[in-house]
Formats: C-alpha cells, structure tokens, sequence
C-alpha cells in the first residue's frame, strides 16, 4: 500500500486532535475530486513498517494526546488497500485502547465487499459515498456532499456536536491536510 501523506498531529480531519494517514488509490473517480493526485495505486510513497510503528507511537504520545485515528485517501477501502489497512486497524485496536478510528471511503455502505466489511467492523465512524458536486454543501461537516453518510458505528452521535466542530473549523483557518478542502470531500 502506498500513501500520500501522513500527519502526526491533527485537528481538521475528525474530532479532536488526531494522527491521519492519506493513502493512494482510488478507483471512483468522482468529478470535482480534489484529490486526483491520489487515485493511482502507485502514486505516494510506500507505507513502511516503520511509519506504522511511529503512528502507533504517536496515537499513544501522552505529551500530545490524541483522540484517535482518521484514514482518508486516495480511498482505504479500494480492494488494494483493504488486507493492509484492517491490519493496520486491529492493530490500533489492540495496541492504542480508547483512541477511536474514523475512515473516509467513496463506496457506500451497501456495495461493501465482505473483505471491506471486516475492516469497518473493526473501526468506530465511517464516512461512506462519492463525492458528487451536485450534492456539495460547505456547511457540512467530515462530508463534501450531501449524499454522504456518517455512521457512527460505536459512539452516539451527541459526542461530536457539529456546533463544537464547526468552531474549531473557523478557529483553525485553512485546513492542512493536502487539497485543503480535500478532506471533506468524498469524506
Ligand atoms: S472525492 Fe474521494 S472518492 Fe471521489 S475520486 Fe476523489 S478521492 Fe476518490
């Protein structure tokens, strides 16, 4: 698995402060997409062993603590990506305890293969769905269109208040993450 990005730290991307990891691939191909420099499997840079283990590492840094895990792309659920990033999650599960995981993909919740389910059965919020330009909607949050669906998976909805979100959004200015707005598209 290849990816684009990785931030250490990490506030604009999900609730919280958090660690979160672009990946390359995507086979979606939604018109508007800010990302397009993500959609080929060999785009980015290897995901090594050993940024694994230094994100493992930082979602468990006390100095800065961390509410959890966002992975985006580039899609995580692209069939490619799918046996390394369920690794990657039982791992965190196993090795980080309390920290959530959110996962951005553009395949709905229906047309989930058996293999992508498994992953999702291991994470806490999944935004699912293309990005569909018709559908945008900038008030939104974690999602681009309106099409896209939240599902919080674990946690009631009630602990991330869009209100608490939307006023660290404005706090923050731009986002960091690669394409800006990027991050809340197909997310
Ligand atoms: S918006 Fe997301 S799902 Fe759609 S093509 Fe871009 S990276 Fe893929």
């Amino acid at each position: 698995m290849n990816i684009h990005r990785y931030y250490d730290v990490d506030i604009v991307n999900g609730p919280g402060t958090r660690c979160t990891l672009f990946v390359a691939g995507c086979e979606h191909q939604c018109r508007g997409c800010y990302n397009q420099s993500t959609w080929r499997l060999d785009s980015g840079v290897p995901f090594t062993l050993a940024l694994e283990e230094q994100l493992i590492a930082d979602l468990n840094d006390r100095r800065i603590p961390r509410q959890g895990l966002s992975l985006s792309g580039g899609d995580p659920l692209h069939p490619h990506n799918v046996p390394h990033i369920r690794r990657l999650v039982k791992r965190v599960r196993r090795e980080c305890p309390g920290k959530d995981i959110w996962l951005w993909t553009g395949y709905t919740m229906a047309e989930l293969s058996a293999d992508q389910r498994a992953v999702v059965a291991e994470i806490d919020v999944l935004i699912d769905g293309r990005f569909i330009e018709a559908e945008r909607d900038a008030r939104l949050l974690w999602r681009g269109s309106r099409n896209q669906t939240i599902w919080y998976l674990r946690q009631p909805q009630g602990e991330h208040t869009e209100q608490h979100t939307a006023q660290r959004h404005a706090d923050q200015g731009d986002p960091q993450c690669p394409g800006g707005e990027s991050a809340m598209q197909h997310q």
